[in-house]
């Protein structure tokens, strides 16, 4: 969570800078999408089988965490978009 917050700051820096920040938006998506669903997971595991009940609204956040995984590119796309421009290596599609 804590490197998420990081690249969001660092890549906005860029950004408002106007600065080139292709590498790490992508890296910011890859990092705060996963913290979203690593965070509400272990909410759900911390509030137990009450983690279904409709009124903790925790069901809806999970769902929504992995859309984040999806939406609006894949962790595929992102590391595959990383690995081209900031590592160098072939486009693998
Ligand atoms: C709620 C919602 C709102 C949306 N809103 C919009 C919108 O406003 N505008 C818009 O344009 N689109 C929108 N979309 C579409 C969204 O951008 C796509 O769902 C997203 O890009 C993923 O594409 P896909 O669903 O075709 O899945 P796919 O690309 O088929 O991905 C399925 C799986 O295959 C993997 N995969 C695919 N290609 C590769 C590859 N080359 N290498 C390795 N793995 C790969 C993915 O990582 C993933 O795990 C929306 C989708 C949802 C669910």
């Amino acid at each position: 969570m804590k490197s998420a917050n990081l690249m969001v700051m660092h890549a906005a820096a860029l950004y408002d800078a106007g600065e080139p920040c292709g590498v790490e938006a992508n890296a910011t998506k890859l990092l705060a999408a996963d913290a979203a669903a690593e965070a509400t997971e272990d909410a759900h595991i911390t509030f137990g089988g009450f983690g279904y009940a409709k009124e903790y609204h925790l069901e809806r956040l999970v769902r929504e965490a992995l859309l984040f995984r999806i939406v609006p590119v894949t962790p595929q796309m992102l590391l595959s978009f990383i690995a081209e421009k900031a590592l160098g290596l072939p486009k693998s599609f």
